[in-house]
């Protein structure tokens, strides 16, 4: 594309156009990236609410445990059967009293999953364990409990410690009291399996849970009633106090539903965003269009005027600074031009159409001429011609065929004069004036005879003329002896009275008057 045929105005608007563009581009990459962000801080907060759920649950879990703990080793059979164990009688009335709450319950059964009850010496030797629960455990306390409570002296004895632990691919929690109140005997280990009260985090979370072994991923204990297929997972990974990995616990998320909200606000802002960009758009065409397209267009056109011939226009363009300087300048350069050309008029002497001396250069010379002649006290004549019913010529042949007469009529009337002082000039529209210095009054009649035959010699035709039917001219002349006292002007209006004659007399003919006003 020629740079020269693209125009400032669909320069501007493409420009803006495609930045615009951009700008609802970027506005819309923008977008998905703050929806991305957006939901990955959505993922980071659910993992946290997870993470905080199963603690308030496990904690919960700790309490439930350490009731039952707490008053299986204070009150009831326990204590009593425990303390009959350790002098050396028989075990198995402990074993009953241990497993009596696996068997007839206890209060908060329905929240918590007892598993096995056991009970230490105060060394932490294993003593006995109910029969009722899990079984194939070690007669030992877990390891977790035990790195706890050994060597522990005086009152830190008598409070509770408890943590998760494993056993052949299980995970239980177990909480570890003293027996006995203040005066402690030994130690009982209260075992839970925590899956029961983990199930509480479907309620915690408001969403499908799911809750699998940590030893081994494949294994769950507890699964979502419902599909979870189009719900995203959000894991947490439960770990036993010695860093392995207990349980697997995952809250299936409708992240849809959460990204709705997101969606919506990334919706308004893009559309803000698209509108704001359009408004401002609008608004910069429109300034561009009130400061620079119009002011630009008008200037054009004025110029486009000036250019055609009205140099006498100024320009009239308001705008910004370069436009106002613009104009300002194209201003100065007409006026340069238009004085530029009243100098060269001035000069000129040459009249354009005819060639000959125009009126200026008549003026000058018939000055001349008188003051010579005022000093040398020889004659000045005189000659004004003007061509007969020539407004009758224009209408009937044309005004091109006009200026063609006017042309010709003025070399017949060059061929009249012979003298290089003579100047034959056209005094103005179809009107010529001769000046003759040194010229006798016979002199004078000489040159407008010669005239007369010269016009005649042209032979253009003029049909509409009340003389003749070819083109005639009228001449008045006027004689002089210059003096000073007079003015040349004062020739000039006597010669023209001389042609009125000629013209009220039937035209095609002179009248040549001398300053004793006689007709030579
Ligand atoms: P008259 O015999 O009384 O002189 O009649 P006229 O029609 O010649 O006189 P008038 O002064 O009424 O008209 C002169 C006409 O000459 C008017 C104008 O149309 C015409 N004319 C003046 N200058 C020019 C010119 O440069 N070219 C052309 N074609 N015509 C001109
Ligand atoms: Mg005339
Ligand atoms: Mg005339």
């Amino acid at each position: 594309m020629e740079i020269q045929r693209l125009s400032i105005k669909s320069l501007t608007i493409t420009i803006l156009i495609v930045i615009a563009g951009f700008s609802v581009l970027l506005s819309f990459v923008s977008g998905e990236y703050f929806f991305k962000a957006a939901r990955e801080s959505q993922l980071y907060s659910l993992n946290r609410v997870i993470q905080v759920a199963t603690k308030e649950i496990m904690q919960q879990l700790h309490d439930q445990a350490y009731d039952i703990a707490t008053a299986l080793s204070i009150e009831g059979e326990i204590p009593k059967e425990f303390v009959k164990a350790v002098k050396g009688e028989t075990k198995g009335e402990l074993v009953k009293a241990l497993d009596d709450p696996l068997i007839t319950g206890f209060v908060g059964a329905y929240i918590i999953d007892l598993v096995k009850v056991r009970a230490y010496d105060l060394k932490l030797n294993f003593i006995a364990e109910s029969h009722q629960g899990i079984q194939g455990l070690s007669p030992q306390m877990p390891k977790i409990l035990y790195q706890q409570g050994y060597g522990r002296k005086g009152v830190a004895r008598s409070k509770a410690i408890s943590g998760l632990w494993q056993h052949a691919d299980k995970s239980y929690y177990s909480v570890l009291v003293p027996i006995g109140g203040i005066f402690i005997s030994g130690y009982l280990e209260v075992v839970v399996n925590p899956v029961n009260n983990l199930v509480r985090l479907s309620e915690k979370m408001n969403s499908p849970i799911s809750i699998r072994s940590g030893i081994d991923p494949k294994r769950f204990y507890y699964e979502p009633k419902k599909s979870t297929e189009k719900l995203l997972p959000i894991e947490y990974e439960l770990k036993t106090d010695l860093g392995a990995s207990a349980f697997l616990l995952t809250s299936y998320e409708d992240i849809a539903k959460l990204s709705e909200g997101v969606k919506e606000t990334v919706f308004n802002t893009i559309s803000v965003f698209i509108g704001l960009v359009l408004i401002v758009l609008l608004i910069a065409i429109w300034l561009f269009q009130l400061l620079l397209f119009k002011p630009v267009n008008l200037m054009l056109n004025e110029i486009r005027n000036i250019t055609d011939g009205d140099i006498s226009r100024d320009l009239q363009v308001k705008g910004l600074a370069e436009i106002a300087i613009l104009s300002g300048e194209f201003n100065k350069m007409t006026k340069e031009i238009r004085s530029r050309e009243e100098v060269l008029t001035r000069l000129s002497v040459i009249d354009a159409l005819t060639k000959i001396a125009n009126r200026r250069k008549f003026d000058e010379v018939l000055k001349n001429e008188y003051l010579l002649g005022c000093r040398s006290g020889k004659p000045l004549s005189i000659l004004m011609i003007d061509i007969d019913y020539f407004k009758q010529f224009n209408d009937t042949y044309g005004h091109l065929a006009g200026d063609d007469c006017i042309k010709k009529v003025a070399t017949a009337l060059k061929r009249s004069v012979y003298r290089p002082t003579d100047l034959v000039a056209r005094y103005g529209g179809e009107e010529f004036a001769i000046i003759l210095p040194d010229t006798t009054k016979s002199g004078e009649r000489v040159i407008a005879e010669k005239i007369m035959s010269e016009i005649a010699r042209l032979n253009i035709p003029h049909s509409s003329s009340s003389v003749d039917d070819k083109i005639t001219v009228s001449i008045g002349g006027y004689a002089v002896v210059p003096s000073i006292h007079d003015d040349p002007v004062f020739i000039v209006a006597e010669a023209d009275k001389s042609l009125y004659q000629a013209k009220g007399a039937g035209r095609n003919q002179f009248v040549l008057r001398n300053e004793f006003n006689s007709v030579i």
